[in-house]
């Protein structure tokens, strides 16, 4: 795996097939699509960024690159993409065989310009955060929530612009550039409010008058600047302000009845924020930062009634249709993300309580305009405090936020891009590139990315268009490589415009004796991953699917096709080590938070989705099967099988399943610890021992975003339950319940080694 790892130290890409499947027959036969798993602005510390505009093929509008065919004395270059011949402009004149521009160098397969316009223009353009507080939470939960916003307004860079809305039963809108007196604007929570109204209400045109025609469109457009500066400040001129607003904030005061819920209006309150950034700084790359501390109860993204006595949705009701807020909520979402998108803007979202607060209904809205999201169970947790802080942090850890972004692909003309799953909105660019059919973001050949950030990574899914010919040795190809370019237009966090462009070429291969070929360059982990999004694209939107069967049929068709084997001889089955461990990564799959998602709620299952399309290979992958390592006095540090043989009273794991990290220590380690041993001086080695496992999660932690959640806890003790859930059941192995041969479905909770003798079974029928 390690020359796919370093394909992506330099171009940020993992594709499961890194030798493709040449035609459409061809490619079917290979189950796992022919897809790309992109980080669009990984940042690289040895690439180069040019401070030119690029060159562009006249016909496609691709960009040079290292795989264009260059006449030098001509002066002219062929586009891999199309073929056309394109005249280098004048300034390219001296360019020659040892006077390459950066663009060519065959290294620089992923380079960066940086438009000279936007380079030259004054101060880049300052960040924007729309703080959405709710009130509707005991005492105890709002002094953290406060203390969590104070410590992140002090983090704020002094030129960032803010603003304050808090909302429960009503919405407030808060004036912080007001003279002696603290103002807000309410509004109902029960009722959608425009954005004329808005601006009327809150008295935007009480001195410049509102313009009879056209749109609105912040200072340059209709409002005026003193205007909106009594709504979004710079930090340095509110932070004061801020935190006496923050400081006298208190719950809602409006009286709940015992057997109710608490008047909660999310959905207006989110519908004002992005009419009020609509209106005020359209096109900035803004983020609305929502923080939730319960369901939503009333407005139109209200996703369960005020009575108590009727429960929040479940996936039981999800599937049996019987969850009468739900389509309404997420429609209301479909449409805040349309005009959030539109807007250029992000919601960023932080929902902390012990109940649903509607993240299932939300969710559309923070993917499409690539915001982040956060789950806790309150905001006095620190999976809530680190993350926020991590948000405001500069230096080695920060995030790279960016805005304003625009993904756009091309590709070789027999390949055919059916979509995307992952952060980004379809730009509805449609034309010969698109395939018929659609799966994610798909229709389109130009994705807006409102919010992008240095870990964002993208699914692209393509599809092979071209036919097998039917006299394959009468018309010999002219060539055996494919091409894509991937182009993400963004505002660097720098504030500058930026271009990334990042070329690819793979070989690809077609007709008898293809096999061996598509198996050397398969990637398993990207593929592992490239069908966890997909499965759980289908789960959420195709009827009556079966993942399980589905995962399983695929699963079966790979090692039929791929694996080595005398038909009906299941002890002769084996597999090429390219493809031994995808077996288990399916079996881990099926297992998985994304696929068993009745052991959840709706949304904690949204929210490991909206991780799980968001991350990069590695990072998912640990989401799918969680890794081991196991540290003892008997050797160093090394990763253990994820299976319950794996526990010794001896021993320490240390398990990532990346939104958890759990120390677990054996029974006798235990027992050492609680009678301090470490803390005596001859016992130095244990000492070193019980610290090594909290130093590499300590590692773990401080790279990802959400921060996730660390467990310690000893063997037979209640919180063990952590690490148990993901371990392979290999001690209940029972032979006896081996299925009979022919069935396509496995039992749910066999064991590995039941699982894949009954793969070998059905593989070599
Ligand atoms: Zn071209």
């Amino acid at each position: 795996m390690g020359e796919f790892v370093e394909l992506e130290a330099q171009d940020g890409v993992r594709m499961p097939w890194n030798v493709l499947p040449g035609t459409k027959q061809e490619s079917s036969n290979c189950v796992v699509p022919v897809s790309a798993i992109y980080t669009p602005i990984k940042p690289f510390p040895n690439m180069p960024v040019l401070p030119y505009s690029p060159l562009r093929c006249r016909a496609c509008r691709s960009i040079l690159n290292p795989f264009c065919t260059v006449d030098f004395s001509a002066k002219i270059w062929i586009c891999p993409f199309c073929f056309q011949r394109n005249q280098f402009p004048p300034h390219y004149a001296s360019i020659s065989d040892d006077n390459l521009p950066a663009e060519l160098f065959s290294q620089y397969t992923t380079i960066e310009f940086e438009d000279p316009q936007t380079i030259s223009s004054s101060a880049p353009s300052p960040m924007i955060f729309m703080f959405v507080v709710d009130t509707c939470m005991i005492e105890e939960e709002m002094a953290f929530l406060k203390s969590a916003l104070s410590q992140a307004i002090e983090l704020l860079h002094e030129n960032s612009l803010v603003g304050l809305i808090t909302f429960g039963t009503l919405v407030h809108v808060h004036e912080l550039g007001f003279g002696e007196i603290t103002k807000t604007y309410v509004f109902k929570g029960s009722k959608d409010v425009s954005k004329e109204q808005l601006l009327e209400q809150m008295g935007f045109f009480l001195k410049k008058p509102k313009p009879p025609t056209g749109v609105i469109a912040g200072a340059k457009d209709g409002l005026s600047a003193d205007s909106i500066s009594r709504f979004l400040l710079p930090a340095s001129q509110c932070e004061f302000t801020l935190n006496s607003v923050l400081e006298e904030l208190q719950k809602d005061p409006w009286p709940v009845p015992p057997d109710q819920r608490a008047s909660r209006c999310t959905s207006t309150a989110l519908s004002v924020a992005a009419c009020l950034l609509g209106a005020c700084v359209p096109g900035s790359g803004a983020r609305i930062l929502a923080f939730i501390g319960g369901p939503s109860t009333e407005g139109l993204g209200a996703i369960v009634s005020k009575n108590l006595s009727e429960p929040i949705r479940s996936h039981k009701d999800l599937d049996k249709d019987s969850a009468p807020y739900h389509h309404k909520a997420v429609k209301f979402y479909e449409g805040l993300a349309k005009q959030l998108v539109h807007q250029g803007h992000v919601l960023d979202l932080f929902a902390c309580a012990l109940d649903q607060v509607g993240v299932a209904e939300l969710k559309v809205a923070v993917e499409k305009t690539g915001g982040l999201v956060v789950l806790a169970e309150s905001f006095g947790h620190s999976v809530f405090k680190d993350s926020l802080r991590r948000i405001f942090q500069s230096g080695d850890h920060d995030l790279g936020l960016s805005s304003n972004g625009i993904f756009e692909v091309n590709c070789s003309k027999d390949i055919k891009v059916q979509g995307i799953i992952g952060p980004c909105a379809s730009l509805e660019k449609k034309g010969p590139l698109c395939s018929d059919t659609v799966v994610g973001q798909g229709n389109t050949s130009a994705w807006k990315m409102c919010g992008l950030d240095k870990a964002t990574t993208l699914c692209l899914i393509f599809e092979i268009a071209k036919k097998d010919s039917p006299d394959a040795t009468a018309q010999q190809p002219s060539s055996y490589q494919f091409y894509f370019q991937f182009l993400t237009y963004y505002q660097h966090s720098s504030g500058q415009m930026r271009l990334r462009v990042t070329t690819l070429s793979r070989r690809w291969v077609a007709g008898p004796g293809s096999a061996q070929d598509l198996i050397a360059g398969f990637d398993q982990e990207a593929a592992a991953v490239a069908m966890a999004r997909l499965v759980s694209f289908k789960m959420e939107n195709e009827a009556e699917f079966d993942p399980i069967r589905w995962l399983d049929k695929a699963l079966i068709h790979i090692c039929a096709r791929f694996g080595d084997y005398q038909k009906d001889s299941p002890s002769s089955f084996s597999l090429s080590s390219r493809l031994s461990i995808f077996p288990q990564f399916m079996f881990h799959l099926r297992r998985s938070q994304f696929v068993q998602v009745f052991n959840n709620s709706p949304d904690e299952t949204a929210y490991f989705r909206v991780i799980l399309n968001r991350e990069n290979v590695a990072n998912s992958a640990v989401m799918i099967q969680p890794s081991l390592i196991s540290y003892s006095f008997h050797s160093g540090p090394e990763p253990a099988l994820l299976d319950v043989a794996a526990i010794a009273a001896d021993r320490i794991l240390l398990l990532d399943s990346y939104f958890t990290v759990v120390i677990f220590h054996g029974a006798t380690i235990a027992q050492w610890r609680k009678a301090g041993y470490h803390n005596q001086p001859e016992h130095q080695a244990f000492a070193q021992l019980l610290q090594a496992p909290h130093d590499d999660a300590d590692e773990i932690i401080k790279e990802r975003f959400p921060v996730p959640r660390l467990v310690i806890c000893d063997q037979h003790g209640s919180q063990a339950r952590f690490l148990l859930a993901k371990l392979n059941p290999s001690a209940t192995y029972n032979s006896d319940s081996l299925l009979p041969g022919g069935d396509v479905l496995f039992t749910d909770d066999v064991s590995f080694e039941v699982f894949l003798d009954h793969l070998q079974r059905l593989a070599v029928q």
